[in-house]
């Protein structure tokens, strides 16, 4: 791709493409949102800087929105990207718990880490049983010792992860989660309240990664809509307005003990050290909390705070929409998915509820079907989600429905 504008790609040869993966999900405003440009433009000139090094007003105003929509987020801490939200994520656990072990689920992406880079995408000979999972290392080089300390389980299945976590509760620090698993399978109710109630239960700390959920189910991400209170929460993408970002929210007695006034640190070289470097929980970075990305966020959830019904509603057509012209052929398939992201699935089951249900998918016609939509404007990375945006309009939705009718004329 050579440039974008509002909901639109245009390659080096200028084809025009309607985005619909919106750089896996940030882009919850289009392409270049004038108020982002704005907000980041204003506050470079305003500071006369890029980079202050020390704290400032723009994370304290960005950590009171997040508490004010997240209401589990007592404070926060700014992190560069989702993966190192997910680094702290572990190693607060741990520090909490005591422990050193984190249960995942099978399929649940939270990040290039080799510890949680277990069991995203397994091939069904490697997976183990439905029931209890194996831990199988997703890339070259992931030291084989991260399978001894990830334990998996199987999403939407209660009676099972509950047995797995009583038979481990001794190793397990938390359980960390996408609570809409790939950003589209959405956890069921009765299980998120009994994962909550268990993971209490046993003194396992629950995460919830947000990073695609946060602002995309609601303004209040998969917690409000489920109404759970998980013990950490990370959010990332649309939070960093298109600039890298991450954040990890939790408890304040919990986070405190990252704080700089909380003991002395590894870059503590003082003589009168009297304290262990044992007593904190490091965590820091060069670029954490960066102004600019900072800017570009608030403006972000700004637009979002008068424009979400809006997005949920261009969400809720275009799923209609899709579905209606599968219907008209004939063909099983699902829109499925909260908020404003989902996923078109063809398949004759009934329900999606995990992994092993998607796997059942038909992908060769999802794939030709992906392939064609391209040479008629209609980007998505093939087999991947549908996210939305602000800029998403009418206008769109129907060129969206055209092509599809036209493609499933074609390929059918
Ligand atoms: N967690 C989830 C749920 C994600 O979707 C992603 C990114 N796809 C990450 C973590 C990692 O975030 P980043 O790419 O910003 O490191």
């Amino acid at each position: 791709m050579g440039k974008a504008s509002g909901p639109y790609l245009y390659d080096l040869d200028g084809n025009e493409y309607i985005d619909y993966l919106l750089s896996y999900v940030a882009l919850m405003l289009g392409h270049g949102h004038p108020e982002v440009i704005h907000a980041i433009q204003a506050q470079m000139k305003g500071s006369g800087t890029f980079l202050f090094g020390t704290p400032h007003q723009l994370e304290l105003e960005m950590g009171k929105k997040i508490m004010e929509l997240y209401p589990s987020i007592e404070m926060i801490r700014y992190t560069n990207s989702g993966t190192e939200a997910t680094l702290l994520a572990l190693r607060m656990a741990y520090a909490y718990i005591g422990k050193y072990k984190i249960a995942k689920f099978e399929g649940h992406y939270h990040g290039g880490y080799d510890q949680v880079l277990l069991s995203v995408n397994p091939s069904l000979a490697e997976a183990g049983p439905v029931h209890e999972p194996a831990a199988v290392i997703e890339s070259k080089g992931v030291d084989p010792y991260h399978q001894e300390h990830t334990i998996i389980l199987p999403f939407n299945d209660l009676e099972a992860v509950s047995d797995i976590l009583i038979k481990r509760k001794d190793e397990i620090a938390a359980v960390m989660m996408e609570p809409v698993q790939g950003g589209f399978i959405p956890a069921e109710q009765s299980f998120m309240d009994g994962l909550r109630k268990i993971t209490e239960e046993l003194g396992i700390l629950l995460i919830f990664d947000e990073v695609k959920t946060g602002f995309r189910l609601g303004l209040g991400g998969a917690q409000s809509v489920y109404n759970i209170k998980p013990d950490i929460t990370k959010l990332g993408k649309v939070v960093g307005g298109g600039f890298p970002v991450g954040i990890l929210g939790g408890k304040k007695e919990r986070l405190m003990v990252s704080a700089p006034s909380a003991s002395s640190d590894v870059f503590d070289s003082s003589q009168s050290k009297n304290s262990s470097a044992k007593d904190v929980l490091f965590h820091s970075g060069t670029y954490n909390g960066h102004p600019t990305i900072l800017a570009a966020g608030l403006a972000t959830i700004q637009v979002l705070e008068q424009k979400m019904e809006h997005v949920l509603s261009t969400t809720t057509q275009l799923k209609n929409g899709i579905k209606k012209l599968f219907e008209e052929r004939g063909i099983g398939m699902h829109t499925i998915g909260l908020g404003a992201i989902f996923n078109v699935v063809i398949t004759e089951q009934e329900r999606i509820r995990n992994y092993r249900d998607f796997q059942q998918l038909n992908f060769p016609m999802r794939k030709e079907l992906d392939f064609s939509l391209l040479t008629q404007g209609i980007y998505t990375k093939p087999m991947n989600r549908y996210s939305m945006s602000t800029v998403h309009g009418e206008k769109e939705i129907h060129r969206t429905l055209e092509a599809y009718e036209y493609v499933l004329s074609k390929i059918i």
